[in-house]
């Protein structure tokens, strides 16, 4: 049973390459494709209690390849097959070279920055200890390890391997194949606590 005197805790939760499948930019919800078990996971989570904060880089806003109301339909299809679980979604709209428009600029939260994650910590009260991230791209790890946030990597085209981590991130991060693996890894990253 939940205790309702426990501090919240978070997952925080790449988008593309986590919740669905990475397949570049996506400017349209027919290209949006969920990710093998992911309700399944995300049920997991919730029932064990977890916030479920999606963080994602969305610098085809200030490319100019799709509009904001384009991505609130993605979205709209995001949450449904995510089973209306989701928490909030963050998005960082900015690019700081690409585009033509006043979103091409340096920003705090565009990852690996750490804006994002700030926001949220802020958002729902949360302490970077009870949080967790996944990703997929050695620039979401960088922002969670930039706040003390433990995080893996889910294995997918931008890292198939762990020895396709970079070197210069050392330490190499624990990568996880599925969605299971990653209810797993969560579990145990609790226990451990
Ligand atoms: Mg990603
Ligand atoms: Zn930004």
């Amino acid at each position: 049973m939940a205790d309702p005197f426990a501090l919240p805790k978070a997952i925080f939760l790449d988008r593309d390459g986590v919740l669905n499948k990475e397949r570049g930019f996506i400017s349209d919800p027919d290209q949006l494709e969920p990710t093998e078990g992911i309700l399944e996971a995300l049920r997991a989570w919730k029932k064990r209690g977890f916030l479920l904060l999606v963080v994602s880089n969305q610098s085809g806003l200030a490319r100019g390849l799709y509009s904001f109301d384009d991505l609130q339909a993605i979205h709209a299809k995001l949450r449904k097959f995510c089973g209306r679980l989701l928490d909030a979604i963050y998005v960082c709209p900015h690019h700081p070279d690409q585009g033509n428009s006043p979103l091409k600029r340096p920003c705090p939260c565009r990852k690996p920055s750490s804006g994002m994650l700030t926001q949220a910590l802020r958002d729902w009260r949360l302490s970077p200890a009870r949080c967790l991230l996944l990703g997929d791209a050695p620039r979401d790890l960088v922002a969670a390890r930039s706040l003390g946030i433990q995080a893996a990597v889910m294995m997918g085209p931008k890292l198939a391997s762990p020895e396709q981590w970079p070197v210069d991130l050392a330490p190499q991060p624990k990568f996880l194949p599925n969605l299971k693996a990653a209810v797993d890894w969560t579990d145990k990253v609790m226990e451990d606590a």
